[in-house]
């Protein structure tokens, strides 16, 4: 407990300070935020699942402090390509073993587009999805999910966001792809989704 506010104290697994900005404002009032603290070194996500890698990095965070922790994992699902890539998104062109680095951005999004290269709109279907989990010291998870779908341009475009964003057409739009739309992504985003029904779950005990 926060002695100030009375709310519980979370830390937040992740160290970048764009998703804690994007947690925080989804779940104040409900509980205090803290920063991952600097001695906990980086978690290997090598689960098969969104949820499994969440966990990880949650039991890690929690383990290492005695507090409770909240995690979070992402990735793209196509259909096309049966849910690739899934929980490798951030590796996809990485796993082609043609020399990308891991976590590059640009060179996933061009493995994506040249994996579907000669399919029509109806066949480019997909969806981001965000697991959120809270694990608690006593062994307690609180899991939320968010979705939201979508189809996958032809070609990159907007600046704004990052990872599949510039190729990535919410059904819910107006046909611009998540890099063209600023801040707006945010109230249609898995990861906004994912926190906002944690919020719910954690105000509902
Ligand atoms: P993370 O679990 O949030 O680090 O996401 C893993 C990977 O999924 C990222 O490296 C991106 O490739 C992809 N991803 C996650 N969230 C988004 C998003 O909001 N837009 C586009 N790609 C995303």
């Amino acid at each position: 407990m926060d002695e100030a506010t009375d709310l519980p104290r979370l830390v937040v697994a992740t160290a970048n300070p764009h998703k804690v900005a994007e947690i925080e404002v989804v779940l104040a009032g409900l509980v205090v935020l803290e920063p991952r603290p600097d001695h906990v070194g980086e978690v290997v996500e090598d689960g098969d699942t969104m949820e499994a890698n969440a966990r990880l990095k949650a039991v890690a965070i929690c383990a290492a402090t005695g507090r409770p922790a909240v995690a979070d994992d992402s990735g793209l699902e196509v259909d096309a390509l049966g849910g690739a890539p899934g929980v490798r998104s951030s590796n996809f062109a990485f796993d082609e073993g043609l020399g990308a680095a891991d976590d590059d951005d640009e060179a996933n999004v061009e493995r994506l587009l040249r994996e579907l290269d000669g399919l029509d709109d109806g066949r480019r279907t997909a969806r981001l999805r965000t697991v959120a989990l809270v694990r608690w010291p006593d062994g307690r998870e609180t899991i939320a999910t968010g979705t939201v779908e979508g189809r996958i341009a032809a070609a990159p475009s907007g600046g704004g966001g990052f990872g599949y964003d510039p190729v990535f057409v919410p059904v819910e739009g107006d046909g611009r792809t998540f890099a063209e739309m600023g801040d707006e992504k945010h109230a249609i985003s898995h990861r906004g989704r994912a926190f906002r029904d944690l919020a719910r779950r954690l105000s509902s005990g």
